[in-house]
């Protein structure tokens, strides 16, 4: 059987979470202030917060941008439903914009027609990996006076180009950018979350929000020689990462620039070997972006339909997944506004395919799978 993803953990990181249970601290110490500390200096950003996954450092994110109950944040639909979620989880309406067919990324045009009085933020996602237009968005936000906030779930490792230099997506030209640590994403902790902001005051509410909006944090007090009350001023929340996570996390940073170097390989490989089968649509990286490809998507013909070729390649033991869902067809949504018809965020979930990938493929199977499509489709 060839999987989707396989992930890509060994001996480091058992020694690495053997290390934190024998050490007696085993949350939010001294392992999560260094998995912060080396993820900020990896992504080049100015503050680094760890939190137990990438919803729950959406819904800080939003917080620290003073969303709250009437406000909207014009996002996508196309993404993963926890993106629209945290919007929710802050009281506040989601609006939802299309997204350009090849990338798969909000369309930057479709902003100013969709901003209203009540918009506050703008969320876009590096889906699938690959970077959105992160200066025309800025761009806008920056004339209307909105925030930005980048869902990089999926994006660790991957590059932007930024004013004529390329530089790590989390260095972060936006408000804040959040990457989540799941088993599917480019790197795990199990589950697990980051947020980097170029904010000393957004970071530093994070970090309070993160555990229960206390005033002191537990690194301080366990330190300090002299009694500390602490006290609650805010409503908070407990969207803590454990030490056993960060010190898994950290070895797994460690393998990210080998990690995301070997998954372009493997993309350009695919791209080689389903060249001649001209019907299939392949992804390309805009002159700005670099993808990690933590997905592989490829866009079948109008004429094929998605779940055939998916069995199709399933009966061959190769398991895909159809295109990243919409937000605005479940029926959770139903009632967001949507400013325009979405139509290339449904062509891009209805006619897509996302193709295994992952470290330990062998060119062997990678045309196997590419043998594989190039007959479901023709
Ligand atoms: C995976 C994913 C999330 C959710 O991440 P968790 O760490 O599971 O909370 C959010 N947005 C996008 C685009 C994702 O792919």
């Amino acid at each position: 059987m060839i999987p989707i993803i396989k992930p890509l953990m060994g001996q480091p990181e058992a020694d690495a979470a053997s290390r934190v249970i024998l050490s007696g601290w085993v949350t939010q110490g001294p392992e999560v202030a260094a998995f912060e500390k080396e993820f900020a200096e990896y992504m080049g950003a100015e503050h680094a917060v760890a939190v137990s996954n990438c919803t729950t450092g959406l819904h800080l994110a939003l917080l620290a941008a003073g969303v709250g109950p009437g406000d909207e944040v014009i996002t996508v639909s196309h993404s993963y439903i926890a993106t629209a979620n945290s919007i929710r989880y802050c009281g506040a309406e989601p609006v939802f914009i299309d997204v350009d067919i090849e990338t798969c990324n909000m369309d930057p045009a479709l902003i100013e027609p969709a901003i209203t009085p009540k918009t506050k933020a703008i969320m876009l996602v590096h889906q699938m990996g690959m970077p959105a237009d992160l200066s025309a968005i800025v761009a806008v936000a920056r004339k209307h006076n909105l925030f930005v906030i980048e869902d990089a779930a999926c994006a660790a490792g991957a590059e932007i180009l930024w004013e004529g230099e390329w530089e790590k997506v989390g260095r972060c030209r936006g408000d804040a950018a959040v990457f989540s640590f799941h088993p599917r994403k480019i790197m795990s902790t199990g589950d697990g979350g980051m947020i980097t902001t170029p904010h000393a005051d957004w970071a530093a509410r994070c970090r309070g929000l993160r555990q229960h909006g206390m005033s002191v944090p537990d690194t301080v007090r366990h330190k300090a020689n002299t009694v500390i009350f602490e006290s609650h001023p805010t409503l908070g929340y407990n969207y803590r990462m454990t030490d056993i996570q960060a010190a898994v996390g950290r070895e797994q940073l460690k393998r990210l620039p080998e990690v995301a170097a070997r998954r372009r390989e493997i993309a350009d490989q695919y791209k080689q070997k389903l060249a001649e089968a001209q019907w299939i649509g392949l992804p390309e990286e805009p002159a700005w972006a670099r993808s990690n490809w933590q997905s592989f998507s490829v866009r079948i013909p109008d004429s094929c339909d998605q779940r055939t070729v998916m069995q199709a390649m399933l009966d061959k033991q190769i398991a895909t997944r159809r295109g990243i869902m919409c937000a605005h067809r479940e029926e959770v949504y139903a009632s967001s506004p949507l400013p325009a018809p979405l139509p290339n965020s449904e062509a891009c979930q209805d006619k897509r395919i996302i193709l295994p990938l992952y470290h330990q493929m062998t060119d062997e199977e990678v045309s196997q799978v590419a043998d594989a499509l190039i007959e479901a489709t023709r």
